[in-house]
């Protein structure tokens, strides 16, 4: 049995990130466990939420709801705050998980690897996709823990195709779709989003669990972008979550398209 640790910044990064490999792995008899850096404070506040309750809270309990679609058999929190988007004035705040020491943040991440003794670590790309501060932090903070556990796992970086979004935006466009997105437009830090296909190490194909994917991203209908993609034609929404990708630097290059986790 192999173990992956998925490490994410927010509760629903998962969802639309990772799903669809958690669900195939936890199929096969493997060990899924998930790791949030954040509460995802900075969320949207749902017209719902019951009085004395925080948002934390609420989407804690998004979280679980998740989990056990996935099949995640362990879900643990760093316990750092939502840093909000680039440039908010939330970044600074010493609780932020963007101003985090990093080493602290990788010792305890490197503390479930060890309990768990991980033989594989997921997090993200260099610019975190698209930017985002926490997402970036992500980034060097699963590195770091790699480093730092007793027993160093493989690290895959969760990411997006840049080259089939766009070739997938073109198609759309030919359609007669008027889409307002560019696969290369500079996204929240600057860098257009994911990684080129060349940078790409693993393709997951997701499409046959692709109806749980949207169950499990509709655990957290609380926040707004999920109800965005939620909105999406059942089509359009498989064709833009139904591969999963992922980086692993020291790997040889070219795209395998097997499942990387079991
Ligand atoms: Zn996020």
């Amino acid at each position: 049995m192999t173990t992956t640790v998925f490490f994410h910044a927010h509760p629903d990064d998962e969802a639309s990130g990772t799903a669809g490999s958690m669900i195939l792995t936890s199929r096969a008899g493997h060990r899924v466990v998930l790791v949030y850096a954040t509460g995802g404070e900075h969320g949207t506040v749902p017209q719902d939420l019951p009085e004395g309750m925080d948002l934390a809270e609420y989407r804690r309990g998004e979280a679980a709801a998740s989990a056990r679609l996935t099949g995640t058999s362990r879900v643990e929190w760093l316990g750092y705050v939502d840093s909000g988007m680039t440039g908010w004035e939330q970044n600074g705040h010493e609780t932020s998980f963007h101003s985090a020491n990093t080493d602290g943040a990788a010792r305890r991440l490197a503390r479930v690897l060890d309990e768990e003794e991980a033989d594989i670590l997921v997090g993200y790309d260099w610019h975190g996709g698209y930017g985002h501060p926490d997402h970036v932090k992500v980034h060097h903070v699963a590195h770091r823990a790699a480093e730092l556990a007793a027993r160093r796992p493989r690290v895959l970086e969760n990411t997006m195709n840049r080259d089939r979004m766009r070739r997938q935006l073109e198609l759309a466009r030919q359609a007669g779709l008027e889409l307002d997105m560019d696969a290369d437009a500079p996204a929240d830090d600057g860098n257009p989003v994911g990684l080129p296909e060349k940078e790409i190490r693993h393709a997951v194909d997701v499409t046959e669990v692709i109806d749980g994917k949207r169950e499990v991203l509709a655990c957290h209908a609380s926040q707004e972008d999920v109800q965005f993609m939620l909105r999406m034609p059942e089509e359009v929404f498989a064709a833009a979550f139904g591969v999963e990708h992922y980086a692993e630097p020291g790997r040889p290059e070219g795209m395998s398209s097997g499942l990387p986790f079991v």
